[in-house]
This record gives C-alpha cells, sequence and structure tokens, in this order.
C-alpha cells in the first residue's frame, strides 16, 4: 500500500490562456500530447482558458474535451484579457507542477521535461527569452526599456526578459491563488513571492499561426498596470519638481525684490522666463493629478471587489473538487 503511494504518479497542469487561437490549437494539441506521452511519471491536465474568443476557439476546445478527458476548458463569459485568463486557469487547475504557456508556440512544448527537472530543486522556474528577434525592434526596444525602468526603480526582483512562461508547484500555486488584486501583473506577484527561484533560457519561436493578441495599446497597458500597482514611482518627480519649484520661486521673487529695491528696473525677458516657469509647473501639476487619478482608479476597482473574471461553461473541469481545495494556510503548510 505503501509503495503504491510513493509509485503513484503526480500531475502536470498545462494552463493555457487562448484568445481567437483556432489557427494554432491542433498544432498546440499534437505536440503537447507528443510531449506528455514521453514523460514517465506524470500524468497530464491540458487546462485551456478561452478568453472570450470570437473564433472557431470554443467549438474546437468543446471537440478536443469530449475526445481527451485530459483537455479542460473554462470558457469565460467575455474577454478578461491575458492575466485574468491565466488567474482562471491556476484557480482551477489540479497539478503538483503547473506550468503557464501560451497557446501559439512561441513557448515551445519540448522544453517541458526540462522545466520539471528543474523545478526538482526550485520551486519557480522563470523562462527567459535570450533570443528576441522574432519579436520586432519596437517590442524588443520597448521591453528593453520597460525591465531596465522595472529593476531599478519598482521590482528589483524581476527577472528580465521572462514573460509569463514559467513552471512552479504547488506550493507556489497556493500563494498565487490567495493573490486577488483586480489590476494584475502576474510577472510581479511571482517575482515577489519568495521560495526557490531560477531560470532556464530558450530561444523564443515565432508564432505558429495567426497574429499577436497583444497589440502595442495592450503591451502599454500591461506596463502601465506593472509600474501603477507595484510602486509610486510616477509620482515622485513631483516631489522633487515641486520643492525646486518652490525654491526657484523663493530665490526668483528675492532676487527681484531686492533689485527693484536697489533702484533697478525689472525687464521683460525676466517675465517671460517667470511666466514660461509657471506654465511648466502647471504642466507638471496636471500631470501628476493624471497619476493620481491612475492610483484612484486602481483603488476604485479594487475596492469593489467584483469578480476576477465570470466563466459561463466547463468541460472536464471539477469545480467541486476545485472548491473542496481551495487555498487555506493549512494547505499552505502541507505543500
Ligand atoms: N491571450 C488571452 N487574452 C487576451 C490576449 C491574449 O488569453 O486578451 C492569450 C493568447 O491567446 C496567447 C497568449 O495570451 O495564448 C499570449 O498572447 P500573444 O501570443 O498574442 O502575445 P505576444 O506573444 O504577441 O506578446
Ligand atoms: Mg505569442
Amino acid at each position: 500500500m505503501q509503495s503504491m503511494a510513493r509509485t503513484k504518479s503526480k500531475t502536470l497542469s498545462l494552463v493555457v490562456p487562448c484568445f481567437n487561437e483556432a489557427d494554432v490549437l491542433p498544432e498546440f494539441l499534437a505536440r503537447v500530447r507528443n510531449v506528455a506521452q514521453g514523460l514517465r511519471g506524470w500524468q497530464c491536465e491540458f487546462l485551456f482558458v478561452d478568453d472570450g474568443s470570437q473564433d472557431a476557439t470554443p467549438d474546437l476546445l468543446t471537440q478536443e474535451a469530449a475526445k481527451d478527458p485530459r483537455v479542460r476548458v473554462i470558457r469565460l463569459s467575455r474577454n478578461f484579457g491575458h492575466q485574468r485568463a491565466i488567474s482562471a486557469g491556476t484557480d482551477f487547475c489540479t497539478g503538483d507542477a503547473i506550468i503557464i504557456t501560451d497557446a501559439d508556440l512561441q513557448d515551445p512544448p519540448e522544453l517541458i521535461p526540462d522545466i520539471l527537472r528543474k523545478l526538482e530543486g526550485h520551486d519557480i522556474v522563470h523562462m527567459v527569452r535570450s533570443d528576441r528577434r522574432v519579436d520586432g525592434l519596437l517590442k524588443r526596444t520597448m521591453a528593453h526599456v520597460f525591465y531596465r525602468v522595472m529593476r531599478r526603480w519598482v521590482l528589483p526582483e524581476l527577472p528580465e526578459n521572462a514573460g509569463d512562461f514559467k513552471g512552479f508547484n504547488r506550493r507556489v500555486l497556493v500563494v498565487l491563488r490567495a493573490h486577488r488584486e483586480r489590476v494584475r501583473f502576474m510577472r510581479g506577484a511571482f517575482a515577489t513571492m519568495g521560495f526557490r527561484q531560477t531560470e532556464l533560457r530558450y530561444v523564443r519561436a515565432a508564432r505558429h499561426a495567426g497574429r499577436s493578441k497583444y497589440p502595442l495599446r495592450s503591451t502599454l497597458r500591461l506596463a502601465r498596470d506593472a509600474v501603477f500597482s507595484n510602486s509610486a514611482l510616477p509620482m515622485r518627480p513631483g516631489i522633487y519638481a515641486g520643492a525646486f519649484t518652490l525654491a526657484a520661486s523663493c530665490l526668483t521673487a528675492a532676487g527681484v525684490s531686492l533689485y527693484a529695491a536697489t533702484g533697478g528696473a525689472v525687464a521683460s525677458p525676466l517675465l517671460i522666463a517667470l511666466l514660461l516657469a509657471l506654465l511648466g509647473a502647471c504642466g507638471m501639476i496636471l500631470m501628476l493629478l493624471g497619476f493620481a487619478g491612475e492610483y484612484l482608479k486602481i483603488l476604485l476597482l479594487e475596492v469593489k471587489q467584483r469578480p476576477l473574471y465570470i466563466i459561463r461553461e466547463t468541460c472536464n473541469v471539477d469545480v467541486a473538487a476545485r472548491a473542496a481545495s481551495e487555498s487555506s494556510p493549512e494547505e499552505l503548510l502541507r505543500t
């Protein structure tokens, strides 16, 4: 009995957020099934989160789930965005090891055995992109600036060039599930969690088919959420500029008073300079008001406590079992 328990295979959950990915899913499934076949001692679940797709993604996933019980599907009621779709997946997966991966095969499934090996001595494996040529110059430059700013001023622990392609164990999953913030940057949650973290470098492949579901606007929005939800950095220039403006205006007032008192005529260039300084200060104040509004918006979203995502239907997902394994401090201590 005891030896049976010891040899019992563990479960690997692949969490796959999908938004209009019908073109890539057949190839994705073929490749992950192939990899799963070679995994000794692991049984797999492929947990797809359909993030409000409008193409054939939901039908395709439902058909696959009917044929293969390892294919599990959570269909969200609308598009909630990549970060929340990941959370729906991590909330409902049942694995001892969990790997988050994109559906478009940019994260090669053939790396799964390497990730599992690394997880034997670590809690989190960040997959670091050693070659991002497929991403294009603009995206690469933006990523470079983003990671520099983030690591220097916001989250020094954030691994550079690691996206959401990660492997982790159940202990991490329990802590991750406790992160319920509405404005989400999942990479930040992993980075600040502690435990034993490591990196594995890989070459990011080109998208198998279709177009990126992360247009420039969404990328910028994610960067904004990452900064604003993790620090007060945007407000900091205001403190320095405010102090500088105050000091400069006091000095100017003293200088002008002294000059006028000694009989000097105040020349118009000085007035123009003062006007420009005033305009600059007004611009800065308005900008900071905008930033403060951004923080208020985040507070409002968090205070409202609306659901992170809404599920429309599921296939092969045992919702009751998930409720029973709700994260609790006891579970955390057990892992
Ligand atoms: N995705 C999602 N919801 C969205 C946008 C994207 O679930 O609102 C999924 C998408 O289907 C893919 C992953 O997130 O599996 C990453 O998206 P994509 O590959 O388009 O991003 P990129 O690699 O171009 O940054
Ligand atoms: Mg992609």
